[in-house]
């Protein structure tokens, strides 16, 4: 807990010039905006029913994170009712707030919105401040994981998204004009079926945590492990750690650590310096977040590649976590070239040199494999990459010809055209869209990419299910004037 809001009574409210709600009366007030805002209130999408009785989602929603919560709130907002979101984990612990961001708070300002859909009592801001009052949030550094954790739970509470926890999707592919989801709950095998799917399954769901080459050939793997796994940190007790990365999960867990007793932390970093700046910030403006998706392939390249010109940088919090304790080492230059056991010790071997250690954490990131990722073993051979689409003079990153090569809405496009046209009716809502779409996963793209996405989204059910509407608005017979001597005989029903 971070001691900016954990020493706050939340019952102490102090005065302040505006109104000040407990969380009752806030809960009240913005279930009365939901209701006030709430048209128009026809659902609208055609059911579809598959042969064998089994139902049939509207949208399954892979992934209950902050991307796969907003998207489900959208949806009810939106009349797409018939749709569900499945998580892997237990509630309240979904992305990573409460495992591997070891971190007591957000990187976000706390004045990011977006998570709440437009509505001025679901901010983040409004719920702490019927909490703890408009005096602590004025005083507010940054918000805590749990903070966020519960900011989350709170509006999934109150808004009743429909979640399904425990649920793991193993499998997606396309089976009798629908997608099957062979899924895992309690141990037992499942089948889920859905028209679409918006995978808001995080970073690590499109092709998995990048371990350096070195260390993956050249050790055992008792003795190495990504910090965004479980990491059992009471094992590295008065152990030596090497880490292995310069951005802010390398500090994170290096910091970790340390505090939780290890002997010493060696942190190995490729370049001369940590990068001062953190470009992804310089996205943060309407004009980026808002329309970045529909500059032309060349402009997204070009920028993209400035964006990512260096990696971001910790923030100054993380520096200031370790740079100051006598068992931290950082070695600046020093890519890893080589890694070999020596009896039980690991030995790193850099352009600086070689060093001893017991263990080695990678906060190396993770990648985009979709061709590597078991969720898309059926599929990913008909989805299109940048690699496919694009070919860049220079520049970006070893991750953007991997990147998948989305439409306008986060749909995947066809690698050959004709090959597989249902994959439209997959939206990518994680962060391997970022080149395709600009920031996704973040909080920051949350508030024009949730927009953008329900857009697609219901595109998509509209044109397939033309004929259906328009078969509809052919029988359209309802009219308050039946009856009224100056109007017209209603139609016959047919
Ligand atoms: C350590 C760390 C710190 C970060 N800090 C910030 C920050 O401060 N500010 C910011 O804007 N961004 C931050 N990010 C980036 C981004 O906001 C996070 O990655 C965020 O968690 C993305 O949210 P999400 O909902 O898209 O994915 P996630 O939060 O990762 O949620 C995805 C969920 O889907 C589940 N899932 C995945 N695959 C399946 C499956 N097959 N079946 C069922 N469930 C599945 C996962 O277990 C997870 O619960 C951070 C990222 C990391 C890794």
């Amino acid at each position: 807990m971070n001691p900016d809001t954990a020493t706050l009574d939340p019952g102490a409210r102090p005065a302040a010039g505006r109104s000040i709600k407990s969380l009752a009366e806030l809960e009240a007030a913005a279930l009365r905006d939901l209701e006030i805002l709430d048209y128009p209130l026809k659902s609208w999408i055609r059911p579809v029913a598959r042969e064998d009785g089994a139902h049939v989602f509207d949208v399954v929603v892979i992934g209950g994170g902050h991307s796969g919560l907003c998207a489900g709130m959208a949806l009810k907002r939106e009349k797409i009712l018939n749709s569900i979101i499945l998580d892997e984990n237990a509630a309240g612990e979904e992305g990573p707030w409460q495992t591997y961001a070891r971190m007591p708070d957000l990187r976000t300002r706390k004045s990011v919105t977006g998570a709440e859909l437009g509505y001025p009592n679901l901010t983040y801001r409004a719920y702490f401040e019927a909490r703890f009052g408009a005096a602590a949030y004025e005083n507010l550094k940054r918000i805590t994981c749990d903070e966020w954790t519960s900011y989350l739970q709170w509006m999934r509470r109150l808004l009743d998204v429909p979640v399904r926890n425990g649920v793991r999707v193993d499998l997606i592919d396309r089976v009798g004009g629908v997608f099957r989801l062979s899924t895992r709950e309690n141990g037992k095998s499942g089948l889920v079926y859905a028209r679409r799917i918006i995978l808001a399954s995080g970073p690590l769901s499109t092709g998995g945590t990048n371990i350096p080459e070195p260390i993956a050939e050249g050790l055992p793997k008792h003795v190495y492990g990504h910090v965004y796994d479980h990491v059992d940190f009471g094992a590295l007790k008065g152990k030596a750690v090497a880490v292995i990365g310069a951005g802010a999960s390398a500090f994170d867990n290096a910091g970790t650590a340390l505090e939780q007793g290890a002997g010493e932390v060696h942190l190995f970093v490729r370049r001369p310096h940590i990068p001062r700046l953190s470009l992804i910030r310089w996205t943060d403006f309407s004009g980026f977040l808002n329309t970045y998706a529909d500059l032309d392939d060349d402009q997204r390249w070009k920028l993209a590649a400035e964006v990512q010109r260096n990696p971001s940088p910790p923030p100054i919090r993380a520096l200031n976590r370790v740079d100051k304790r006598p068992d931290f080492h950082i070695h600046f230059s020093s890519p890893v070239s080589s890694a070999r056991m020596d009896g039980d010790k690991v030995v790193i071997v850099t352009a600086t040199g070689e060093h001893r250690v017991d263990h080695v954490l990678c906060a190396t990131g993770f990648s985009f494999r979709l061709d590597k990722a078991p969720l898309f073993a059926s599929i990913a051979k008909h989805i299109a990459l940048w690699r496919d689409r694009y070919t860049p003079e220079s520049g970006g990153s070893d991750k953007f010809p991997w990147s998948p090569y989305l439409g306008r809405h986060y749909e995947f496009v066809e690698k050959i055209p004709g090959e597989a046209p249902w994959l439209k009716y997959i939206f990518n809502f994680t962060q391997s869209a970022t080149l395709s779409m600009g920031p996704t996963g973040r909080v920051s793209g949350l508030k024009y990419g949730v927009r953008r996405l329900m857009i697609g989204v219901g595109n998509s059910f509209m044109r397939e299910d033309f004929e259906t509407h328009l078969a509809s608005v052919r029988r359209y017979n309802d009219s308050e004037l039946d009856g009224h001597p100056w109007v017209e005989k209603p139609l016959a029903k047919v």
